[in-house]
């Protein structure tokens, strides 16, 4: 049998994933990570998809869920979206989601949450969304709603799993680590609930410059970033005596 490249990876990088089960008992906060047209929208933008794409559907249906869930029990819940100013590149991508253009909005599936009582907006103008949410005074809108809401988990999801979801879960952990997120203890990322975009080697070799982005390694080279720092990795996440059928 010839193993395809994405098994080799993971046999080589294996890491552990865990059903967990949500419940009232624990305060738990869930964070959107850039669920908008411009990364998932079919044709809306430079770094949308440009045909369907089953990783990036199976993250927008279980994060819809999983928001559902939450908004029902009125648990907080915080949306980053990716929101640029024209003119100011986020290099090497080209211009995406620019602010005021349907791009940097979140998908037809979840644009409901915008009028939720429990959600939090943040529009973000670079990959990280610890570091997005700083304000010029030197508050931090993330580490507020944590605080603010006595959150004591986080679930994560979104896309990308290796960049913008890794970039958040890194900083977050290193500044619960140094104690400034109280009384945060546990990050989780919801592997089903994530996604990352498709770009293969086979049309990357061609165009100079470009970087190939193979999807489902780096989705996984993503989650095992993510473990490596102290996340917890969700194979799949349910509700005690929560969920509605
Ligand atoms: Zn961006």
């Amino acid at each position: 049998m010839v193993l395809k490249t994405v098994d080799l990876l993971k046999n080589e990088i294996p890491f552990e994933e865990e059903s967990v089960v949500l419940s009232e008992d624990v305060k738990t906060g869930l964070v959107l990570v850039d669920i908008i047209n411009g990364f998932c929208t079919i044709g809306a933008g430079n770094l949308a998809p440009t045909e369907p794409n089953s990783q990036i559907n199976e993250m927008i249906n279980e994060s819809a869920r999983l928001a559902k869930v939450f908004c029902n029990k009125k648990w907080p819940v915080l949306a980053f979206l990716d929101s640029h100013h024209p003119g100011k590149l986020e290099h090497p991508y080209p211009p995406h989601c620019i602010i005021g253009t349907d791009e940097s909005n979140l998908v037809p599936a979840l644009k409901w949450l915008q009028k939720e009582p429990n959600v939090t907006i943040r529009r973000k103008d670079c990959f990280d969304g610890y570091l997005g949410s700083m304000e010029e005074d030197g508050s931090n809108v993330f580490v507020d709603w944590v605080k603010n809401n006595q959150i004591k988990t986080i679930l994560v999801v979104g896309i990308c799993t290796d960049i913008c979801v890794l970039d958040f879960v890194c900083s977050t952990l290193s500044s619960r680590n140094r104690g400034f997120l109280t009384p945060l203890e546990e990050v989780i990322v919801y592997s089903g609930g994530c996604a990352t975009f498709d770009f293969p080697v086979s049309i990357a070799r061609d165009i100079k410059d470009a970087i190939a982005h193979p999807q489902e390694l780096m989705h996984h080279v993503g989650l095992y970033m993510a473990k490596g720092r102290g996340a917890k990795i969700a194979r799949d996440v349910s509700f005690c005596g929560l969920e509605k059928p």
